[in-house]
């Protein structure tokens, strides 16, 4: 087994996790097989209690791990599909050490940091690296070098390099900003110089260093940086701004960095093939038409956090030749007359929780519904059509969620319920519906006709679901559940009869989508968008 520890300087929000998964993807045309562990120094358990103005998206897992959001790049950079365990927090090192103590594990010791911490962590990369039978492991290390936080970290991932069989299989990845002085346009390294200096000072020596910086680094740049941090020139990447994230990998590659670490490594003689990849990012960079998708959400200031949202329609785009164009659109903007519908060939509500916005959301669904544009709603995207869809055309008009009703909501008609198993639920963390599951589709139904099959897995997380005792009064109203849970009272899909697309899944196909393998919902979605720019010769202009 080898690592590829990749580290961050001078400040957060460097894209290390899309070196990282770049990194994973070069190694993995080389015919290496790669998994990714995410190490995040804070003291939740996972990130499934954090809003995502905290933390960006909370990415679900098959094993309905709750995680960074890192681990969706991974997932879709490498196609893999990693557990909860890929990811290691704080919380997690701490919570099981202290356990252990209590359970008398330390018996007549001084528990510490150091070793007990750091054996912890330790032993959870190497575990985690082992049971996933891969030969590389790809070790991001979330925070700044030198943070409080991280220390322990570093100090553990220190000591694993010594551990595993010398340099050539420990190999370390310094990412850090490479900034320009607006006046005089100079790329400046002291900031790369300083952050190296400080992870040397822990007594790890970086292989390999990253520079972001929004043109490539110039040569000068790359031999100042090669000469203060000690490393050899060949070894000073340049990340550039990139059109596309999945471009990242082939910028690496030109700069000879797959055959720096495969010589590193000791693999010099592999053959890298990078034919897909290339296929893939040109068929991104050059589609042929554009279409226009409005994203409804509460968090639209910050694209994170619905990373896998406009992941997930990139993909689709690649694949049906869209250059998708998205419009951010803040549903209590749409609440107020504040933003507007028009002009859009396709429009999504993603999942979400709360009563913030919930009335735009439902807005958004009935425009979607009224004016024939194709809509996707994702879990709270289901939950708000199916509202639309009772209070609209079934005309319950007090028709709502019982999710609300913590928040003074009041209605004779709750048509989205609480899950039953969730009743004498009282605790936050990990306790929603979550991961895969098993989605029958009705034969003869759109569902049937995307995926293709009468059986299905996708990610779900969610607390609330379609009521039961409303299930046949929807049908008769044209809102068709042509995806169900084995029970088949449990609802998993609603289809609009007689609409060019307006489908909604309670689960989360965006988490299962890469851009070698689209999410089968996404692809429907964007072809029927795409469809409607041509009807309307919006396609055509752009
Ligand atoms: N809040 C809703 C529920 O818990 C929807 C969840 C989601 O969109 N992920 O069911």
């Amino acid at each position: 087994m080898k690592y590829v520890i990749v580290t961050g300087g001078v400040l957060s929000g460097l894209g290390k996790g899309i070196t990282v998964s770049s990194i994973g993807r070069l190694l993995k045309c080389a015919g290496f097989e790669v998994t990714a562990i995410k190490i995040d120094p804070y003291l939740n358990i996972d990130a499934g209690t954090m809003n995502p103005y905290e933390h960006g998206e909370v990415f679900v897992l098959d094993d309905g791990g709750e995680v960074d959001l890192d681990l969706g790049n991974y997932e879709r950079f490498l196609d893999i599909s990693v557990g909860r365990d890929n990811n290691i927090t704080t919380g997690k090192v701490y919570k099981s050490v202290i356990d252990k103590e209590r359970r008398g594990k330390y018996l007549g010791k001084t528990v510490q940091i150091i070793p007990h911490i750091t054996n912890e962590i330790k032993n959870r990369i190497m575990d985690v690296a082992e049971r996933s039978g891969t030969d590389i492991c790809l070790v991001e290390l979330g925070g700044t070098v030198g943070d409080i936080e991280s220390m322990p970290f570093l100090e553990a991932v220190r000591q694993l390099s010594r551990e595993v069989g010398g340099r050539q299989n420990c190999i370390f990845v310094h990412t850090t900003l490479v900034p320009v002085m607006s006046v005089v346009g100079e790329q400046k390294t002291k900031p790369t110089q300083h952050s190296v200096k400080v992870l040397r000072e822990i007594g790890i020596l970086p292989d390999i260093i990253v520079g972001r910086s929004r043109k490539p680094l110039e040569y000068n740049i790359k031999k100042k940086i090669a000469l203060f941090c000690d490393v050899p020139l060949e070894a000073v990447i340049s990340a550039p701004d990139a059109k596309s994230i999945y471009q990242v990998p082939l910028l690496f590659h030109d700069q000879g960095l797959t055959e720096y670490l495969l010589r590193r490594m000791g693999e010099e003689d592999r053959e890298v093939d990078l034919t897909e990849w290339k296929e893939l990012v040109s068929s991104l960079l050059h589609p042929e038409a554009a279409v226009n998708i409005g994203i409804v959400g509460k968090y639209t200031f910050l694209a994170d956090a619905y990373m896998s949202h406009s992941e997930a329609l990139a993909h689709a785009g690649a694949k049906t030749g869209a250059k998708i164009k998205i419009r951010w659109l803040e549903a209590e903007d749409l609440e107020k007359g504040k933003a507007s519908l028009d002009d859009l060939d396709g429009i999504l509500v993603p999942g979400g929780f709360g009563i913030r916005g919930i009335e735009g959301k439902i807005m958004a669904s009935k425009h979607a519904r009224e004016n024939k544009i194709p809509y996707l709603g994702i879990c709270l995207g289901f939950q708000t059509a199916t509202m639309d869809i009772a209070r609209n055309v079934m005309k319950l008009k007090d028709a709502h969620s019982a999710e609300f009703e913590e928040e003074g909501i009041e209605t004779k008609n709750p048509v989205i319920c609480l899950l039953p198993e969730q009743k004498k639920i009282k605790s936050k963390g990990a306790t929603m519906r979550l991961g895969l599951c098993e989605v029958n589709i009705r034969s003869g139904t759109k569902a049937h006709k995307i995926y293709g099959k009468e059986k299905i897995e996708e990610r779900h997380r969610h607390r609330y679901e379609v009521n039961p005792d409303y299930i046949d009064r929807f049908e008769k109203a044209g809102w068709v559940f042509s995806g169900r849970d084995n029970d088949t009272i449990r609802i998993e899909i609603g289809e609009l009869k007689g609409h060019p697309f307006f489908m909604a899944p309670q689960f989360h196909p965006e988490f299962k989508s890469s851009p070698t393998r689209p999410a089968p919902l996404y692809l429907a979605f964007v072809e029927a968008a795409k469809k409607r720019a041509k009807k309307t010769n919006r396609g055509e202009k752009r």
